[in-house]
């Protein structure tokens, strides 16, 4: 299995080299040469395995044989030991033929523990494997990613990490998961602008060939492709667990960055049986207007109650791109020129087709997520946080066009890390309320920049020496 760049002008590569760049050298994305594939009968074998056997299967299919069988089960059986649910992720019935897969019952209570907390041990593996002496690790995050990446390599030796995260944009409970971890290698840094200029930050610092070699620079974002990889498993598992390969399912992904419901469209490749993917964007609907009318245009970034998805440029949407233009590298620089250079690119309508044979977006209002929340919990007993609610709105409004099969919401987040959009009479004190409160008390720890390259640069090499 070799990997290979969206732009075209970066060599090949093996897992372990995709694993600890991150980023393609031509500025692409990696993926797969080819997608490999699950037979019928090993989908029906994973109906009732554990989560961690299909994790196995899964991940064994993209990572060469220079790795060990031994060396990836540890990876995989310490990154889900870490979850509080026995079955890692668990499906839930909301109503008939409605389905959460709840995504969150890792150590920071997101869905981003579920890769990352696999990620940190890849990495430990992949950095023995090479005697490396170390790597630094810079990543942007909108709250989550954030706060998983610190908890999921806190305490590793030759690993610095640095969060980028948006100032003032993201909840309490988000940054006192990124400011009170007290481990010296992991740092939060509140830069004053959005997500997006985080990003941007991240994406310049990976652009400077000689602070990238300076610092052994490398990504955890959701363009790493590793991350990708694990989360293509709950894909499977929730799918065998209702009946695949014989029942086909359809999946509702509240999206950001599409990196959540790019792993789905992985599953869909490798042959799980998959009616549609629902795009569920809040305000920030850029995906939206594009399955409208072709263009992709970022917009001014709104701040909304579902933080973690206020982004407006999707940066897993190159991998679509370029998979809908037949692998063409070409046209994938082209438009991102375009978007680079004119804030915009136009999608040919037999790309767009493609894309709407598979995909359909929607998005979910202020108003329209405060009013799942009370009705969710008022018809099915069940509270959940606000960017599960756009994927649940979005999701009935969707399933119009298939209800026949089952729909499968993701579930990205516990409410109590979202306390703003909690209904009075479901603050419930479970485990997430508790571990919570442990951290309310605790000092924080961060520093604050402006977005600006040079000074994060500066920062970085001092923190690093
Ligand atoms: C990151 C995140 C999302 C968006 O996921 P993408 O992979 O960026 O599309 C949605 N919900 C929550 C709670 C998140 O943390």
């Amino acid at each position: 299995m070799k990997y290979i760049s969206t732009r075209g002008q970066a060599d090949a590569a093996d897992f372990e080299s995709v694993l600890l760049s991150g980023l393609a050298s031509d500025g692409g994305l990696y993926m797969p040469e080819a997608f490999p594939s699950f037979s019928a009968g090993e989908i029906k074998s994973f109906r009732n395995a554990p989560y961690a056997d299909v994790a196995f299967a899964c991940v064994r299919k993209f990572v060469d044989d220079s790795w060990s069988d031994g060396e990836l089960r540890d990876c995989i059986d310490g990154a889900y030991s870490t979850f509080d649910d026995a079955a890692v992720t668990p499906l839930r019935e909301l109503a008939q033929n409605e389905y959460l897969l709840e995504l969150f019952h890792g150590p920071t209570f997101s869905f981003k523990d579920v890769a990352m907390q696999l990620l940190s041990r890849l990495f430990a593996t992949a950095l023995r494997r090479r005697k490396s002496k170390g790597v630094t690790i810079v990543v942007a995050t909108s709250g989550d990613t954030g706060a998983a990446a610190m908890h999921a390599f806190r305490g590793m030796e030759g690993i610095n990490v640095f969060v980028l995260y948006p100032n003032g944009r993201i909840s309490e409970v988000q940054r006192r998961q990124m400011t009170t971890p007290q481990d010296s290698n992991v740092h939060a840094i509140a830069i004053d602008g959005s997500f997006d200029d985080c990003q941007a930050l991240v994406k310049q610092c990976f652009a400077d060939a000689s602070l990238r070699t300076q610092l052994s620079l490398t990504g955890v974002n959701s363009i790493n492709w590793a991350r990708i990889m694990a989360q293509t498993v709950y894909y499977v598992v929730a799918a065998a667990r209702l009946g695949a390969p014989d029942t086909p399912v359809r999946f509702c992904v509240p999206t950001g960055n599409f990196g959540n419901i790019f792993a789905g469209y992985v599953c869909k490749k490798m042959g799980l049986p998959i009616t549609r993917l629902n795009i569920a964007t809040n305000e920030n609907d850029i995906l939206v207007r594009t399955f409208r009318n072709g263009v992709y245009r970022p917009r001014k970034v709104i701040a909304t109650c579902a933080p973690s998805m206020d982004i407006q440029v999707a940066s897993n949407f190159e991998r679509l791109l370029f998979e809908l233009r037949g692998r063409n590298s070409h046209d994938v620089r082209d438009w991102m020129k375009q978007l680079r250079e004119a804030g915009d690119f136009t999608i040919p309508e037999l790309p767009m087709a493609s894309m709407r044979s598979i995909f359909e977006a929607g998005s979910a209002d202020q108003s329209q997520i405060f009013e799942t929340i009370k009705t969710v919990f008022e018809q099915c007993g069940v509270e959940v946080d606000p960017h599960t609610a756009v994927g649940i709105h979005v999701g009935r409004q969707l399933a119009k066009s298939d209800s026949k099969h089952p729909g499968v919401i993701l579930s990205t987040a516990h409410p109590a890390k979202f306390p703003d959009t909690r209904l009075a009479e479901t603050k419930k004190g479970d485990l997430a309320d508790e571990r919570i409160k442990d951290i309310m008390n605790q000092p924080e720890r961060l520093y604050e920049l402006p977005a600006s390259k040079k000074e994060l640069e500066t920062f970085l090499l001092e923190r690093t020496r």
